[in-house]
Protein backbone atom coordinates (compact mmCIF):
# COMPACT_ATOMS: atom_id res chain seq x y z
CA UNK A 1 0.00 0.00 0.00
CA UNK A 2 1.06 3.25 -1.10
CA UNK A 3 1.52 6.69 1.05
CA UNK A 4 -2.20 7.09 -0.70
CA UNK A 5 -5.10 5.13 -0.30
CA UNK A 6 -7.85 4.91 2.28
CA UNK A 7 -8.37 3.43 6.09
CA UNK A 8 -9.01 -0.40 6.34
CA UNK A 9 -12.05 -0.80 8.83
CA UNK A 10 -10.53 -4.53 8.80
CA UNK A 11 -6.91 -3.94 9.73
CA UNK A 12 -5.66 -5.51 12.92
CA UNK A 13 -5.32 -2.48 14.97
CA UNK A 14 -8.64 -1.13 14.04
CA UNK A 15 -9.63 -5.16 14.87
CA UNK A 16 -7.66 -4.71 18.80
CA UNK A 17 -9.88 -1.89 19.16
CA UNK A 18 -12.93 -3.01 18.30
CA UNK A 19 -12.30 -6.02 21.00
CA UNK A 20 -11.98 -8.51 18.23
CA UNK A 21 -8.72 -10.15 18.72
CA UNK A 22 -6.91 -10.22 21.78
CA UNK A 23 -3.40 -7.78 23.01
CA UNK A 24 -1.52 -7.41 25.66
CA UNK A 25 -2.61 -4.45 27.07
CA UNK A 26 0.45 -1.99 28.77
CA UNK A 27 -1.60 1.31 29.16
CA UNK A 28 -5.03 3.24 27.65
CA UNK A 29 -6.23 6.23 28.38
CA UNK A 30 -9.35 8.06 26.39
CA UNK A 31 -7.49 8.51 23.01
CA UNK A 32 -4.85 5.77 23.19
CA UNK A 33 -4.18 2.90 23.78
CA UNK A 34 0.06 0.55 24.12
CA UNK A 35 0.35 -2.75 23.57
CA UNK A 36 3.16 -5.23 23.30
CA UNK A 37 4.17 -6.39 19.95
CA UNK A 38 3.24 -10.16 19.21
CA UNK A 39 6.56 -10.52 17.09
CA UNK A 40 9.10 -8.02 19.11
CA UNK A 41 12.34 -7.22 17.78
CA UNK A 42 13.43 -7.15 21.75
CA UNK A 43 11.72 -7.47 25.37
CA UNK A 44 9.55 -5.24 25.76
CA UNK A 45 8.44 -3.90 22.24
CA UNK A 46 5.50 -2.06 22.68
CA UNK A 47 3.66 -0.19 20.09
CA UNK A 48 0.98 2.97 20.67
CA UNK A 49 -1.56 4.02 18.61
CA UNK A 50 -4.51 6.15 18.38
CA UNK A 51 -8.21 4.86 19.74
CA UNK A 52 -10.29 7.03 17.50
CA UNK A 53 -7.74 8.70 14.55
CA UNK A 54 -8.69 6.68 11.50
CA UNK A 55 -5.33 8.22 10.32
CA UNK A 56 -2.96 5.58 8.40
CA UNK A 57 0.12 7.39 8.43
CA UNK A 58 2.11 10.27 9.77
CA UNK A 59 0.79 12.72 6.97
CA UNK A 60 -2.94 11.93 7.38
CA UNK A 61 -3.14 12.00 11.39
CA UNK A 62 -4.47 15.11 13.11
CA UNK A 63 -2.68 16.84 15.35
CA UNK A 64 -3.94 16.56 18.07
CA UNK A 65 -4.47 12.74 18.04
CA UNK A 66 -0.77 12.93 16.82
CA UNK A 67 0.01 14.73 20.62
CA UNK A 68 -1.65 11.92 22.44
CA UNK A 69 -0.23 9.28 20.70
CA UNK A 70 3.09 10.79 21.02
CA UNK A 71 2.60 11.89 25.26
CA UNK A 72 1.75 8.25 25.62
CA UNK A 73 4.92 7.04 24.11
CA UNK A 74 6.82 9.18 26.60
CA UNK A 75 4.55 7.64 29.34
CA UNK A 76 5.42 3.88 28.04
CA UNK A 77 8.81 4.57 27.51
CA UNK A 78 9.93 5.60 30.86
CA UNK A 79 8.05 2.42 32.42
CA UNK A 80 9.98 0.65 29.77
CA UNK A 81 12.91 2.22 31.41
CA UNK A 82 12.11 1.56 34.73
CA UNK A 83 10.84 -2.15 34.25
CA UNK A 84 13.46 -3.65 32.20
CA UNK A 85 16.65 -1.46 32.58
CA UNK A 86 17.30 -1.15 29.06
CA UNK A 87 20.68 1.10 27.67
CA UNK A 88 18.56 2.65 24.69
CA UNK A 89 14.95 2.99 23.68
CA UNK A 90 14.40 2.85 19.62
CA UNK A 91 10.91 5.09 19.04
CA UNK A 92 10.20 4.38 15.52
CA UNK A 93 6.98 4.86 12.98
CA UNK A 94 7.01 3.66 9.36
CA UNK A 95 4.93 5.16 6.77
CA UNK A 96 4.26 3.24 3.25
CA UNK A 97 4.64 -0.15 2.79
CA UNK A 98 8.05 0.50 0.56
CA UNK A 99 8.99 2.05 4.06
CA UNK A 100 8.62 -1.03 6.17
CA UNK A 101 4.75 -0.58 7.47
CA UNK A 102 2.80 -3.40 7.18
CA UNK A 103 -0.21 -2.23 9.24
CA UNK A 104 -2.39 0.75 8.34
CA UNK A 105 -3.56 2.37 11.31
CA UNK A 106 -0.89 4.84 12.28
CA UNK A 107 1.78 3.54 15.07
CA UNK A 108 4.54 3.88 16.97
CA UNK A 109 6.62 1.54 17.96
CA UNK A 110 8.97 1.68 21.17
CA UNK A 111 11.46 -0.92 21.16
CA UNK A 112 14.12 -1.27 24.08
CA UNK A 113 17.61 -1.98 23.06
CA UNK A 114 20.48 -3.29 25.16
CA UNK A 115 24.19 -3.42 24.00
CA UNK A 116 25.42 -6.12 22.30
CA UNK A 117 21.64 -6.40 20.34
CA UNK A 118 21.21 -5.81 16.73
CA UNK A 119 19.61 -2.64 16.64
CA UNK A 120 17.80 -2.79 13.36
CA UNK A 121 14.14 -3.67 12.32
CA UNK A 122 13.93 -7.81 11.08
CA UNK A 123 11.52 -8.53 8.90
CA UNK A 124 9.36 -11.20 10.30
CA UNK A 125 7.50 -13.70 8.06
CA UNK A 126 5.47 -16.41 10.23
CA UNK A 127 8.52 -16.84 12.68
CA UNK A 128 9.42 -14.20 15.74
CA UNK A 129 6.06 -14.68 17.90
CA UNK A 130 6.54 -14.07 21.19
CA UNK A 131 5.31 -16.54 23.81
CA UNK A 132 1.87 -15.44 25.15
CA UNK A 133 2.54 -16.49 29.06
CA UNK A 134 5.80 -14.15 28.46
CA UNK A 135 4.14 -10.90 27.52
CA UNK A 136 1.59 -11.52 29.83
CA UNK A 137 4.42 -11.51 32.50
CA UNK A 138 5.94 -8.64 31.23
CA UNK A 139 3.08 -6.44 30.90
CA UNK A 140 2.76 -7.24 34.82
CA UNK A 141 6.34 -6.04 35.29
CA UNK A 142 6.03 -2.69 32.84
CA UNK A 143 2.00 -1.85 34.04
CA UNK A 144 3.94 -1.96 37.81
CA UNK A 145 5.85 1.20 36.70
CA UNK A 146 3.33 3.26 34.85
P1 LIG B 1 4.84 -1.85 10.98
O1 LIG B 1 5.80 -2.66 10.21
O2 LIG B 1 3.51 -1.67 10.27
O3 LIG B 1 5.42 -0.52 11.42
O4 LIG B 1 4.57 -2.62 12.33
C1 LIG B 1 3.48 -3.43 12.57
C2 LIG B 1 3.78 -4.16 13.86
O5 LIG B 1 2.59 -4.75 14.32
C3 LIG B 1 4.81 -5.29 13.69
O6 LIG B 1 5.89 -5.08 14.58
C4 LIG B 1 4.01 -6.54 14.02
O7 LIG B 1 4.77 -7.51 14.71
C5 LIG B 1 2.87 -6.00 14.87
N1 LIG B 1 1.66 -6.78 14.81
C6 LIG B 1 1.07 -7.29 13.69
N2 LIG B 1 -0.07 -7.93 14.00
C7 LIG B 1 -0.20 -7.84 15.35
C8 LIG B 1 -1.18 -8.30 16.27
O8 LIG B 1 -2.16 -8.97 15.93
N3 LIG B 1 -0.98 -8.02 17.59
C9 LIG B 1 0.10 -7.29 18.02
N4 LIG B 1 0.19 -7.08 19.33
N5 LIG B 1 1.04 -6.83 17.18
C10 LIG B 1 0.89 -7.09 15.86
Amino acid sequence: MSLDGSYDEGNVFALILAGKIPSTKLYEDEHTLAFLDIQPQSKGHALVISKWSKARNILDIEPEALAQVMTTVQKVARALREALSPDGLHVAQFNGALAGQTVFHLHVHIVPRWEGQPIGFARHGQDGFADPAELAALADQVRACL
